[in-house]
């Protein structure tokens, strides 16, 4: 066990979460510590940080970073950076100085490594180009649908493997909260700028359901769905029908996601997915025939069983198929996942091989024209590395892109739904969220109409 003391300061929390890119949680501890270094205290794997007693966080970080690196051999590329959203502090400092004095000062102060600094550098280019200001006076509504075919290993969402009744009981509820959030939104003069069906995957429902839903959309918020980025995941294959497409299309639905995740038979199986490549040819097949403008494809990087090669193929087909977005997540094995009760350490291997699979995908994607737009991170993705959506110059999501941000309210509808209030004055979030669990959201489903006025007080 390492014991870090951790000079003057009064919270560990930043320093834990640094170290735990680097080791197990139940290999080390983190103790805020104020004073001069006691020997009893600094046996055997104990180490005193900031012996000089500086203010500076960051200057603590850096140092720390040091240390664990020395220690354990390893470079993270992201530095001292543990937060989801690494395009905040770079775009802070693109507004007061320059894109490339950026990448310098990201190096300098986070330690970050050349290559995330400059894939930084073009990511805050495009937005800087194609997504000027936030119209944080406008909202976003996302509206979850916690029903999937099967569950996949890695899963950690409100999903759920459901009969279709309670597909049908479960829309009944959610069609009454779309009006009431409609209704209160008209009331307080709510403009969207999208909106965003998820989940789960929403074209588990029925063509008739989905007609329901979007119609009970269009006249709770007014809104005709060709006139905004409104988007429709159609995430797993085998939930896709041309009839299904075609309502949506007819709806004026432009926008939809179909995400093989991986392009390899076998892994389809690993992971739980009851369809084959086959399936998401077809999807792809009947989506361009049906005429949507994009198509969002996600891959993941760091499937079991899954090397440098297979990633390279599926990548290959999937910008072959014509996706117009591509997003590129870093497997993250979170609690409530198959992957993560089978192995809680999956995360920590396969690093350099997934480091590689990210690169492969920065020079592919770029040869064939697409431009990385938004960037997160999560808890327990391998390596500590990234998630990256890619697009066609112009075809960016608008909404993960606000989701990133954090500058505008998102009103969440539906089991798993988390929404944001925004505070401009204070530039600040709060957070409304419905339960996950589509069973209790109805159990207390006058709790959860009654949490939608709290995005207006
Ligand atoms: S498709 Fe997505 S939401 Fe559904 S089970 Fe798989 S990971 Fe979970």
């Amino acid at each position: 066990m390492y014991r870090f003391y951790i000079n003057k300061t009064e919270d560990d929390y930043h320093f834990m979460e640094l170290a735990r890119v680097f080791f197990p949680d139940d290999c080390f501890e983190t103790i805020a510590y104020s004073g001069k270094p006691v020997g009893h205290l600094l046996g055997e794997n104990s180490y005193f940080i900031n012996e000089k007693g500086s203010d500076d966080r960051e200057e603590i970080k850096r140092e720390f970073y040091e240390l664990l690196s020395a220690i354990t051999g390893i470079r993270p590329p992201w530095g001292t950076l543990t937060g989801v959203r690494p395009l905040k502090p770079a775009l802070e400092m693109c507004r007061e100085t320059s894109i490339g004095s950026m990448e310098s000062e990201m190096k300098e102060k986070y330690l970050l490594s050349t290559s995330k600094a400059s894939l930084l550098a073009d990511i805050a280019d495009y937005q800087l180009a194609y997504v000027s200001g936030v119209p944080w006076e406008k909202s976003s509504l996302y509206i979850g649908i916690p029903f999937c075919p099967t569950r996949c290993a890695y899963c950690s969402f409100a999903s759920n493997v459901a009969p279709a009744e309670d597909h049908a009981a479960y829309l009944e509820n959610l069609l009454k909260e779309v009006s009431y959030a409609g209704r209160l939104a008209g009331e307080n003069g709510t403009e969207l700028e999208s909106i965003y069906i998820g989940g789960g995957t929403p074209t588990t429902l029925s063509s008739a359901q989905l007609e329901a839903l979007i119609n009970r959309v269009s006249e709770a918020y007014g809104v005709d769905p060709s006139s905004l980025e409104f988007t429709v995941e159609a995430g797993r294959p085998d939930t896709i029908t041309k009839d299904k497409l075609d309502t949506l299309r007819r709806l004026g639905i432009r926008r939809i996601s179909i995400n093989p995740q991986s392009m390899k038979d076998k892994t389809l199986r690993l992971i739980g997915r009851d369809h084959s490549s086959d399936d998401i040819r077809k999807g792809f097949r009947l989506a361009r025939e049906t005429g949507f403008d994009v198509i969002n494809a996600d891959l993941i990087a760091g499937l079991p069983e899954e090397d440098a090669d297979d990633f390279e193929a599926s990548l290959k087909e999937i910008i072959s198929l014509g996706a117009e977005n591509i997003t590129i997540h870093t497997l993250s094995v979170k609690s409530g996942s198959r992957l993560k009760e089978n192995d809680p350490e999956y995360y920590r291997k396969n690093a350099d091989t997934v480091s590689r699979m990210l690169d492969l995908s920065r020079k592919m994607l770029s040869a064939a024209g697409y431009r990385p737009y938004y960037i997160y991170r999560q808890k327990h993705q391998i390596g500590a590395l990234e998630n990256v959506g890619w697009c066609l110059p112009g075809k960016h999501s608008i909404y993960n892109i606000r989701i990133m941000e954090d500058k505008q309210s998102i009103i969440g509808l539906g089991a798993g739904a988390v929404g944001k209030v925004y505070h401009p004055a204070e530039d600040r979030i709060d957070r409304i969220a419905n339960v996950s669990n589509y069973r209790i959201y109805s159990e207390r489903f006058d709790e959860m109409i009654s949490r939608k006025n709290e995005y207006y007080k």
